[in-house]
């Protein structure tokens, strides 16, 4: 019998963990095809390389071997139709490519919103390999890159000006909310963000929106006008950073349905029969609880890989990714949430917020107020425990519950034993005056 072919459009962390998994569970033939790079690297340390803590190699999590020990062939080619009728896919040098049953897992694109000057020399996202090679090319150090100016206030824009500020570059960080990521955020973990990215000398303009790029004669970034205040900031690298958007421009031809994203069922399928679509690139039609249709994290496109391998291989399953959870740095702030934590307490929710008085870390507690039913936290210096929190988000535990129990979620007790009884006393003093 002739062995099925499962072909994966994307070697990020979405298809490089289904095809293993797809190894693990049959022997099915797998090819995985990618135009970015040979090899599957982790894209959330790509800063790592231009800061020089670590080398592009080091990025690899699988040495060059393991894709041929594990019959995992490998195609460095650029995909730029799929023929779902007759299970072709054409590539960009003209070839055609067969599969019996395909999966998209091609990723996010950095956004554009239309700009003047948005395309000159001189601008580029910081999403790809290509881009970190670019920005190695354009921002090599503060000679050639007098002033960089990053646009979008999110968690790529503060990595790309941890980056530049690394190399003694100047910048100016354009963020169009009141406070940096403050979409996200609610005010107290915007504004101590806002105040640590001022401490690294950054020159953060907040509730400021691009206006155009100014170019040189040779087509090259000069600057950026500001929209609020006309105001001419002279630069000669331009990074934005207004988020991502699913990279599904290459299928707009074909016959599988998309909104922003590639549109998909439960269990992950599209509305073609035997195609696929998983991570970044995938939108679930029901959005599932609170969580965005679109995922754009790491984690979840490595659970959207796991699941799909069981369906393929004969164990239909549906993609149940549980409770919220995330974690970022600002520079030196660790932040990681768990459950959901909303810029304002929703209607019949309200907050406990503590801050330290170094004004570097702090948590805030969003809660139901009559059950006192525990929603969600942020935390920003302090390190706490995904696990002890995910079972208290299923138990529906009482926030009354979770402050008592703080220290069950310590990741280390000793360290942390000191803030645990402050922020116990000040949530008490608080409740007694309610
Ligand atoms: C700088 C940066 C930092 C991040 N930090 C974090 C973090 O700290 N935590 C977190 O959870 N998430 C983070 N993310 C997000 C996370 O990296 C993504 O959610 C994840 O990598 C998406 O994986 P994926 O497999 O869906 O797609 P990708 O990793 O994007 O892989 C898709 C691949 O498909 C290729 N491709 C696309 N179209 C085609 C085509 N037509 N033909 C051939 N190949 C194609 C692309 O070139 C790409 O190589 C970060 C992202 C960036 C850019």
């Amino acid at each position: 019998m002739k062995q099925e072919h499962i072909v994966i459009i994307g070697n990020g962390i979405a298809g490089v963990t289904l095809a293993r998994h797809i190894r693990k569970l049959s022997d099915k033939r797998i090819t995985l095809i990618s135009s970015e790079s040979e090899h599957f690297f982790s894209r959330t340390a790509l800063m790592y390389v231009y800061m020089g803590h670590m080398k592009w190699d080091h990025l690899k999590p699988y040495e060059d071997k393991f894709w041929k020990k594990n019959r995992l062939e490998l195609k460095q080619a650029y995909v730029t139709e799929v023929n779902t009728d007759q299970k072709r896919l054409k590539l960009e040098s003209g070839e055609l490519f067969a599969y019996d049953k395909l999966v998209i897992a091609c990723g996010s694109k950095s956004n554009k919103f239309g700009w003047p000057g948005q395309d000159a020399k001189g601008v580029l996202g910081l999403v790809s390999k290509q881009d970190l090679e670019e920005l190695e090319e354009l921002a090599p150090n503060n000679q050639v890159c007098k002033r960089a100016v990053i646009v979008g206030g999110g968690l790529i824009g503060v990595e790309l000006a941890e980056m530049l500020a690394t190399r003694n570059i100047p910048v100016t960080f354009l963020v169009r909310e009141p406070h940096f990521w403050n979409n996200v955020l609610p005010d107290e973990e915007a504004k101590l963000i806002d105040r640590h990215i001022r401490e690294h000398h950054i020159d953060l303009r907040l509730s400021s929106n691009l206006d155009e790029i100014l170019t040189d004669e040779q087509g090259k970034v000069k600057g950026v006008k500001i929209k609020e205040t006309d105001e001419v900031v002279d630069c000669d690298v331009v990074g934005l950073t207004p988020g991502v958007s699913p990279n599904v421009e290459f299928l707009k031809n074909s016959a599988i349905e998309l909104n922003r994203g590639v549109l998909v069922n439960r269990h992950l399928e599209t509305s073609v029969t035997d195609v696929y679509a998983i991570g970044d690139c995938a939108e679930q039609r029901e959005p599932i609880g609170n969580r965005p249709a679109v995922e754009a994290v790491w984690y979840t496109g490595r659970m959207m890989g796991e699941t799909l391998a069981q369906t393929l291989c004969g164990n239909p399953m549906e993609y149940k990714p549980g409770h919220w959870f995330n974690s970022a740095k600002f520079f030196d702030i660790e932040y990681q949430t768990y459950g959901w934590v909303f810029p304002k307490p929703p209607e019949g929710h309200t907050d406990f917020y503590w801050e330290h008085e170094d004004g570097k870390k702090c948590i805030h507690i969003q809660y139901e107020k009559g059950s006192r039913q525990f929603k969600g936290i942020n935390t920003f210096g302090i390190r706490l425990r995904h696990e002890v929190f995910d079972h208290w988000l299923t138990q529906k535990a009482t926030v009354d519950e979770v402050i008592d129990n703080l220290k069950l979620a310590n990741f280390d007790p000793e360290f942390y034993k000191h803030y645990e009884n402050e922020i116990i006393n000040v949530f008490r003093t608080q409740k007694a005056e309610v």
